[in-house]
């Protein structure tokens, strides 16, 4: 009997805890489903979070140091266990730019602007407060420009017969460098114009992407203007340059050995950048290229720029052209994001940046340089990101039809 009744207890109290330890890992389960979590591990993500104060929905967390020594500006983190209602507060410690609004999204379709930071000015750390009515959200230093935005819009549109896509190279890590050509039947071939357009040499730099991804939507559109510069030129248009430190969530701009921007002498260490020259050698020689830009963003301030460092001393037709396409630009890009007619040269003429080439070591017709289109919001403008860099890629291509107009091909 003793034995036997030992047994049951032995069997009651086996239960009890079994059931107990159940019970006490549903509440574990449950309470984390409560609790803010943090996630990076996607493409495009990055955040060194340095702790989270759970009682008032504080994340802090920094732009993490890589072995890349690229530029610490760039984060984009998911977020899950959000009390639908609640505020949170993400309180970036450290990163080189820092967005005024950081941008944000429960979706991932639509993505919105914070309210502005508030700025710690003992410590520098910026703190972004936004109410969330969902359990998970994304936020970002900027809306993400990955390599899958690219991918989608390039099918998508290659589905028209004058849209051809490309892959300019495989990358170092094997990632496809995914490109656009569009041009129409119209002008004879020996009359058409040749216009190469790169961007995001810098990963961080979402905006250069997000305007040539704006104006890759113009090219393919019913618009009367879209379809004259498709039948008058070929467009070539790269999004995105380095594509592995996109995908890695990583800041590309300084990075070991040097940045792509800093790539374009004879012998470029990059494949993209190999790749790019090769193909815009080609052109130039074949009498098909007559304007390049490589598109950037200067963080968290800007309008739209241009900026190419050999334009003071610049002479000849290629200044005659350049000033041409200037004025072009200031017709058509008019907002939100205006055109600023101050051409900027901040760099010697023989620094090692796609502009430099691209406005040196083609031939003399060619006018070549460097784009830089702010991502914050313009003053008075109340939309969403990334809306003002669409449209300003659409601008930008109703400038190279404004300036193919003239005609600019003499070549002396
Ligand atoms: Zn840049």
């Amino acid at each position: 009997m003793r034995g036997s009744s030992s047994r049951v207890s032995a069997l009651l109290i086996l239960i009890s805890v079994s059931l107990g330890w159940q019970w006490n890992l549903s509440l574990l389960c449950a309470a984390d489903e409560t609790k803010l979590r943090v996630a990076t591990d996607f493409p495009g993500g990055a955040a060194e979070v340095l702790d989270i104060d759970q009682s008032k929905h504080l994340i802090r967390f920094q732009v993490p140091e890589t072995k890349t020594e690229a530029l610490r500006s760039w984060w984009y983190i998911h977020i899950n266990g959000i009390k639908p209602g609640s505020e949170l507060q993400l309180e970036l410690v450290f990163g080189k730019s820092k967005a005024q609004r950081a941008s944000y999204t429960t979706d991932r379709q639509k993505w919105l602007f914070t309210e502005p930071a508030i700025e710690n000015e003992k410590t520098g750390a910026f703190l972004y407060r936004q109410k969330i009515d969902a359990t998970e959200a994304w936020f970002a230093w900027y809306q993400p420009y990955l390599l899958a935005n690219a991918e989608e819009i390039i099918n998508r549109v290659s589905k028209q017969p004058h849209i051809q896509k490309f892959v300019l190279c495989q990358s170092e890590a094997n990632r496809p460098v995914p490109g656009i050509r569009i041009s129409e039947p119209g002008v004879p071939d020996d009359q058409r114009f040749g216009v190469w357009i790169q961007a995001r040499q810098h990963a961080w730099e979402t905006g250069g992407s997000w305007t040539a991804h704006g104006l890759i939507e113009w090219l393919a559109s019913d618009a009367p203007e879209a379809a004259a510069l498709r039948r008058k030129a070929s467009i070539t248009i790269i999004p995105i340059m380095d594509v592995d430190s996109v995908e890695a969530g990583l800041g590309g701009k300084w990075q070991n050995p040097h940045d792509h921007n800093r790539d374009w002498s004879d012998n470029p260490h990059w494949k993209a950048v190999q790749a790019a020259q090769k193909e815009l050698k080609q052109l130039d020689t074949a009498n098909k290229l007559d304007i390049a830009l490589d598109l950037h963003d200067p963080g968290w301030e800007g309008v739209f720029e241009f900026w190419c460092n050999p334009y003071p001393v610049m002479k000849g037709i290629r200044r005659r052209n350049t000033d041409r396409f200037l004025a072009a630009a200031k017709q058509e890009i008019v907002g939100p994001l205006k055109f600023d007619p101050e051409v900027y040269s901040p760099y010697t003429i023989d620094t090692p940046t796609a502009g430099n080439w691209l406005s040196q070591r083609t031939r003399p017709h060619v006018v070549g340089g460097t784009c830089e289109i702010g991502v914050c919001p313009p003053p008075g403008f109340h939309g969403n990101p990334p809306s003002f860099q669409l449209t300003a890629g659409k601008e930008l291509g109703l400038s190279l039809l404004r300036y193919l107009e003239l005609s600019n091909r003499q070549v002396p």
